[in-house]
């Protein structure tokens, strides 16, 4: 293998920069020539493709974003779409590529590497909804951004004697919710992984009010619903004062933690090294901070979950 690609698509994520550093470096380090594919596979269609050098990755190491772009491309999901990017590869003398972003990015990677071009998939998104890996690169980000709101909610909620009922995001999973809930001591944390009663989460606030606490705050994972919804109900069902705050897309963005520096940086490199020994169509991870990679094709029937001790847990601790 001689020259390789590497694109970031779907959602962004802090750390993508990282990852596409490290994609850039390892392959030069080993000889080959990396290719920069821009705005995602909406950019592998149309052929926006340019030659990545030691300097390109320059000063984007803190950044948040991707300096690639990413996009969202209906196209590449038909078949004509997935030949017109074959081609462009094959044009450009691209022999394997790295794939950056979330699962449904890996499906499109998936498509590739049925079609026989080698794709390595390198997980980026907040959500850490993919299967195969304890973390995927931005979502410790995300996490430390969620916390910092939920310091400041936790000050003014203090003030004013109120509920605050904080959604975050993480799509159809809860890890955002959970970790950052249990980081920042919510009373009740809703995850899409975990059925909840409402007189439950009624009761406890009833108990934390009787025993003098001055605020109460509830983390509402957006795949449970919508966040100003339960608090509508809790205003309802228990008369204190509740304020409902949707933290949205700036949980996306912002400069990327330590943490996700050194993942992006190990899972770029280490999809580098997997395309050198010929193993496309596996995706990387990291288990027990070991780096793993396993079949894209499987990880993709896989089901994301939790960790339930870690839910049992937040319940305890807010008793
Ligand atoms: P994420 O990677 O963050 O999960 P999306 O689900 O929006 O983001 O997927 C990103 C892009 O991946 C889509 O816009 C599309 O171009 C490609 N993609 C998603 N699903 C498929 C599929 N089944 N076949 C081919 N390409 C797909």
């Amino acid at each position: 293998m001689k020259k390789i690609g590497v694109l970031t698509s779907g959602g962004d994520s802090p750390g993508m920069n990282a990852a596409i550093r490290a994609v850039v470096r390892k392959a030069i380090f080993h000889g080959l020539e990396v290719y920069g594919i821009y705005h995602g596979y909406a950019g592998l269609i149309s052929g926006k493709i340019e030659k990545l050098e030691l300097g390109s990755v320059g000063d984007i190491i803190h950044r948040g974003g991707t300096m690639l772009y990413t996009a969202r491309c209906e196209e590449f999901k038909t078949l004509e779409g997935q030949k017109k990017g074959i081609e462009q590869l094959k044009k450009h003398g691209i022999e394997g590529l790295v794939v950056i972003g979330g699962d449904g990015s890996y499906r499109g990677a998936k498509k590739l590497t049925e079609h026989g071009f080698p794709c390595v998939g390198v997980p980026g998104t907040i959500d850490n909804d993919i299967p195969g890996t304890d973390f995927t690169v931005g979502f410790d980000t995300a996490l430390n951004t969620v916390i910092d709101a939920i310091d400041k909610i936790r000050d003014t909620a203090t003030s004013h004697e109120r509920t605050y009922v904080i959604e975050v995001m993480g799509r159809h999973a809860g890890d955002i919710a959970l970790w950052s809930g249990l980081a920042g001591g919510a009373e009740s944390i809703l995850i899409p992984e975990a059925d909840f009663e409402m007189d439950d989460i009624i009761a406890r606030l009833k108990r934390g009010h009787e025993r003098g606490k001055k605020h109460s705050i509830i983390i509402v994972a957006e795949g449970v619903g919508s966040g100003v919804e339960i608090g509508k109900k809790i205003q309802e069902m228990t008369n204190f004062e509740t304020r409902v705050s949707v933290l949205g897309h700036i949980q996306r963005g912002g400069s990327p933690t330590a943490f996700d520096r050194v993942l992006a940086s190990r899972l770029g490199a280490f999809a580098v090294e997997l395309l050198l020994n010929n193993q496309g169509g596996r995706c990387v991870g990291i288990q027990n901070n070991q780096l793993v990679h396993h079949d894209m094709l499987e990880i993709l029937d896989q089901k994301h979950t939790i960790e339930q001790k870690m839910y049992q847990l937040s319940k305890e601790l807010s008793i």
